[in-house]
């Protein structure tokens, strides 16, 4: 379980985050929903360790983050727009965090084998990124990030450069994926389909502060102020 309380986070004057805390179930699909501004990119950066926080905690997996740096936080990152090594293949972009740790080879390749399958890009290890679709890309970065198998998996608008058609494609393989896998994730997004069609929970952010955090149907049912009723009606 990832495990925020009491965050506050400003830039200069700008209050960013405003004594935000936040449960994220074990195992689930969060996500972290908003309009552009509402603080989501701040608070899965603190969580990820790539910015501090003026004050309050991260606990994951029981652990205070607060002082371990994010490349010992067993977590997986994939952002909007993904760097990829353009040249490596596929397959060595996704084995790439195994084959730096020096995994013995049989293993790395029956790792990487499993989720370019679930990804649905077993045919495509020998091509190269710039030989990808936009979707098929960031599908990739999701097995890249799987392959060192994080205790946690953050994901900053991962589809948000996609067409509306590609995206809709995108949240199958996200659930999917997460079906397979059940890592704890956490998705930034400011899409309401998005979230309502494959989040466990939701939790909803406006203005440096979570609003309210249900499930879809509970926020659809009970939205908590007039501006969850309204973001969740807004069509993006
Ligand atoms: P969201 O991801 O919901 O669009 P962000 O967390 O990126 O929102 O940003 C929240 C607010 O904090 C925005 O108004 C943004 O301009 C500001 N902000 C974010 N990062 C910085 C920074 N490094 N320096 C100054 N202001 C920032
Ligand atoms: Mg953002």
């Amino acid at each position: 379980m990832i495990s925020v309380k009491g965050v506050s986070k400003q830039f200069g004057d700008y209050v960013a985050l405003d004594d935000v805390s936040l449960e994220v179930p074990d195992g689930s699909l969060t996500a972290l929903l908003g309009p552009s501004g509402s603080g989501k990119s701040t608070l899965l950066r603190i969580i990820g360790g790539l910015e501090t926080a003026d004050s309050g905690s991260v606990e994951i997996h029981g652990v205070d983050a607060t002082n371990v740096p994010p490349q010992r936080r067993e977590i997986g990152f994939v952002f909007q727009h993904y760097a990829a090594f353009k040249h490596m293949t596929v397959r060595d972009n996704v084995a790439f965090g195994l084959t730096i740790r020096r995994k013995p080879k049989a293993e790395v390749a029956e790792r990487v084998d499993r989720l370019l399958r679930i990804v649905g890009l077993a045919g495509y290890a020998k091509r190269y990124p710039n030989q990808l679709s936009g979707g098929q890309r960031q599908r990739m970065a999701l097995a890249r990030a799987l392959a060192v198998e994080p205790r946690v998996l953050l994901l900053d608008e991962p589809f948000g450069a996609l067409d509306a058609k590609v995206r809709t494609e995108l949240r199958e393989w996200l659930r999917r994926l997460h079906e397979e896998v059940h890592v704890t994730t956490l998705l930034v997004t400011h899409d309401q389909e998005e979230a309502m069609s494959i989040a466990d929970d939701i939790a909803v952010m406006d203005n440096a502060h979570i609003e309210q955090v249900g499930n879809p149907r509970e926020l659809y049912d009970n939205p908590s102020s007039a501006f969850v009723m309204g973001f969740l009606g807004e069509v993006s």
